[in-house]
C-alpha cells in the first residue's frame, strides 16, 4: 500500500446535515411524540474522533459511546485494528504475509492467515463479477507506472513483459492447506483497491465489540459507518466532484453500510493534455478511460471498495448492470462528467447544485 498520505475521496458533512435537522431539544411544538422520539437519542452518548496516517493514507474514525472512556477505548481498538492488518497485507512491508507470497512467487505456496486468505478469496470472486476489471494479480503494471510517485510513461514493450504477469487466474488459493500461490516468478498481488475497505470493515467490526454505538471509519475514500450519531441521526456523507476541486458532487445519509469511491482525480499526472491516473484497465495496462469517479455503496466495506474499483474499469453502462443484479447501489461520473445513479440510491442521493 502507498506511502504518502492522500486525502478522503469522500468528506463527512456535519454541516450539512446539522442544518437539516432540528435537535430533539428544540422541537418545536408541531412535533408528535413519535417525532420525537425517533429525533431523541435513547441514551445520553459521546463522540470522539482521531485522525491517523495508517496504510499510507489518512485514517479517520469517528466513536460514539454512552461515555468517554468507552469511546476512547474504541477508537484505540478500531486504529489498533488497521495497525494490525496493515502489517499482514502491505506490500511495503517486506516480512508481511503478501510481501513473502510475492517473494515467493513461482517457487512455492505459502501458508497465510485466515483474514489474508479471505481477503484473497474475496477478491478473486470480484475478479470474475468483473469481468477481470478488478484484478489483484496487476502489481507489476502498477510498479511500472508507480503514479503518483515517479509519473512514467512505460513503453508498448515494458507493457507487453508485464502482460505476462497479470493473469489473476495465476493466482491459486488451497482451502484445504490454507495457502497461495503465485504461478510465474514475477507475479505480484496488488491489493491497493481492496484493502482499505477490508480494514475498515474489520476495525468498525472491533469498535462494535468495545462497546461503540454508532461510528464512522474513514479510510482514504472508503468509509464503513455502523449505528448513528450522538444526536440520533444519520451519518451524512459527502461524494466529491471529480473535475472541480475541493466541491462536492452529491451527498447521502448513511447508517449500518459502506461507501467506497474510486476516482481518476486523487492520484494522476498529466502529460501532452492527458491524465494518466492510478486505475489500470487490466486488458491494456493503460489508466482505465470510462470514468471519471465511481461511488459504491454495500453492506460490506470489502465488497464496496474493490467494486468501486472494477466498475470504474467496467464502465458506467456494464458496471451498473453489475450494481443492480447484485442490489448495491452506485453513483457513477462517466468520462464525459455524465451522472447515473442506481436505482436503489435514487431516493437516498442528493446532487448538490
Ligand atoms: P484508492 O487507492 O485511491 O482508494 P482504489 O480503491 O480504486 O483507489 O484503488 C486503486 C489502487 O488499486 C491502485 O493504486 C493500485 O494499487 C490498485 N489497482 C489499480 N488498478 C487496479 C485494477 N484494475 N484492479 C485492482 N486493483 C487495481
Ligand atoms: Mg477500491
Amino acid at each position: 500500500m502507498r506511502r504518502h498520505a492522500v486525502f478522503a475521496l469522500l468528506i463527512c458533512l456535519p454541516v450539512l446535515a446539522s442544518c437539516a435537522i432540528v435537535p430533539w431539544f428544540k422541537r418545536t411544538p408541531q412535533q408528535t411524540p413519535m417525532q420525537e422520539a425517533t429525533a431523541k437519542p435513547a441514551t445520553a452518548s459521546v463522540t470522539a474522533k482521531r485522525a491517523q496516517v495508517l496504510m499510507g493514507t489518512m485514517v479517520e474514525i469517528t466513536a460514539v459511546a454512552p461515555n468517554e472512556i468507552l469511546a476512547q477505548a474504541a477508537l484505540s481498538a478500531g486504529f489498533r485494528e488497521i495497525r494490525r492488518l496493515e502489517a499482514l497485507l502491505s506490500t511495503w512491508i517486506k516480512t508481511s504475509e503478501l510481501s513473502m507470497v510475492n517473494q515467493a512467487a513461482g517457487q512455492e505456496p505459502v501458508g497465510v492467515s485466515e483474514e489474508t486468505f479471505a481477503l484473497l478469496k474475496r477478491a478473486l470472486e470480484v475478479a470474475d463479477y468483473t469481468e477481470g476489471g478488478f484484478n489483484i494479480a496487476i502489481g507489476p503494471a502498477v510498479r511500472l507506472w508507480n503514479i503518483p510517485e515517479a509519473p512514467h510513461i512505460p513503453s508498448d514493450m515494458e507493457l507487453e513483459i508485464a502482460a505476462q504477469y497479470v493473469d489473476y487466474h495465476n493466482i491459486h488459493l488451497n482451502p484445504t492447506r490454507r495457502t497461495v500461490l503465485l504461478e510465474k516468478p514475477g507475479m505480484k498481488i496488488d491489493v491497493g483497491g481492496i484493502g482499505k475497505g477490508f480494514a475498515a470493515e474489520k476495525a468498525a467490526a472491533v469498535m462494535r465489540e468495545v462497546g461503540a454505538t454508532g461510528g464512522l471509519v474513514a479510510v482514504s475514500g472508503d468509509f464503513r459507518v455502523f449505528g448513528k450519531r450522538a444526536d440520533g441521526t444519520a451519518w451524512p456523507i459527502g461524494i466529491r466532484h471529480p473535475r472541480r476541486d475541493g466541491a462536492i458532487l452529491a451527498t447521502l445519509d448513511s447508517t449500518d453500510e459502506a461507501v467506497s469511491t474510486s476516482g481518476d482525480y486523487e492520484r494522476f499526472f498529466i502529460k501532452g493534455g492527458i491524465r494518466f491516473h492510478h486505475i489500470l484497465d487490466p486488458e491494456t495496462l493503460k489508466p482505465a478511460r470510462l470514468c471519471q469517479s465511481v461511488t459504491v455503496v454495500a453492506p460490506d466495506a470489502t465488497w464496496a471498495d474493490a467494486l468501486a474499483t472494477g466498475l470504474f474499469v467496467m464502465g458506467p453502462v456494464k458496471g451498473m448492470v453489475l450494481i443492480e443484479r447484485l442490489g448495491f447501489g452506485a453513483v457513477i461520473v462517466d468520462a464525459q462528467g455524465g451522472v447515473s445513479i442506481s436505482s436503489r440510491l435514487h431516493n437516498r442521493v442528493r446532487m448538490v447544485p
